[in-house]
């Protein structure tokens, strides 16, 4: 029986490729008997060390685990179809849930300068600096919008934001980095991704925060298409040390989590 097995498989066009061998050709049947699992190495291939364990239970889960990773290599479009997100659960294949690749994390931080003349912009919210200074850049220098869309690209490789939106071009200059974000946004949509959510702290001495987080969630909500619970903004002193807390700008640290649509 394994003979056969083995040796269609070498037959092009018939029940597999060479390649095949080493995770499907161990009948299942054959489990029982541990006399006929092949020997440590096959036709110059490495037995995976699981087939030689004898444990079937854990040789079983193996060959399950690796029957849906040749389905997300070869028919991938199978999973990600409507038809099957909409199967019932007991229909579907096993491990959609627990396919860690449908999920993908990304961290963004930024730091921008506290000078006088600007306006102080974070999250699409103007707020008002005792010492009537504002936060210093080519776009209106939002540094949570900018730590946000730098989490949304990192978490899939796709560069950070000077990349899009370069401070050499003056189609750039004072922007609204709420538009940026919804860019940024709809670039994440188009790769086929939706966001799941958000969490952001803004290191900062100076104004309270407090009464604006609201206000910051309703526009990262509204351009982010995601619900304001899901977008986490908190805001920390840096206990006046740094940077930060010598008041010489304010930074941004966001995290974003996506998954695959
Ligand atoms: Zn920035």
């Amino acid at each position: 029986m394994s003979i056969i097995n083995g040796v269609t498989r070498l037959i092009p066009g018939t029940l597999g490729d060479i390649n095949s061998l080493v995770s499907e050709s161990h009948n299942n049947g054959l489990l029982e008997y541990p006399q006929y699992t092949r020997p440590a190495k096959f036709r110059g291939m490495e037995v995976p060390g699981i087939l030689l364990s004898g444990n079937h239970k854990e040789i079983n889960d193996w060959r399950e685990r690796e029957m849906i990773k040749r389905t997300s290599d070869r028919r991938n479009d199978l999973i990600l179809s409507k038809d099957f997100k909409n199967a019932p659960v007991s229909k579907r294949i096993k491990g959609d849930k627990n396919d860690s690749m449908r999920f993908r994390i990304g961290n963004g931080y930024d730091i921008h300068q506290l000078v006088k003349g600007r306006d102080l912009i974070i999250g699409g919210v103007k707020l008002s600096h005792p010492d009537n200074i504002g936060l210093d850049g080519h776009s209106d220098a939002d540094v949570l919008s900018h730590a946000i869309m730098d989490a949304l690209l990192g978490a899939l490789s796709l560069g950070d934001i000077g990349k899009y939106f370069p401070p050499t071009d003056e189609k750039w200059k004072n922007a609204d980095s709420l538009v940026l974000l919804s860019k940024v946004v709809e670039l994440v949509k188009n790769q086929g991704w939706e966001i799941t959510n958000i969490d952001s702290v803004i290191v900062a001495e100076r104004p309270k925060f407090k009464p604006h987080i609201e206000l910051m969630k309703n526009n990262i909500s509204k351009i982010t298409e995601i619900d304001k619970d899901l977008i986490g903004i908190k805001a920390t002193t840096n206990e006046k040390l740094g940077p930060e807390g010598r008041e010489e700008g304010i930074s941004c640290h966001a995290v974003a989590l996506l998954e695959q649509k």
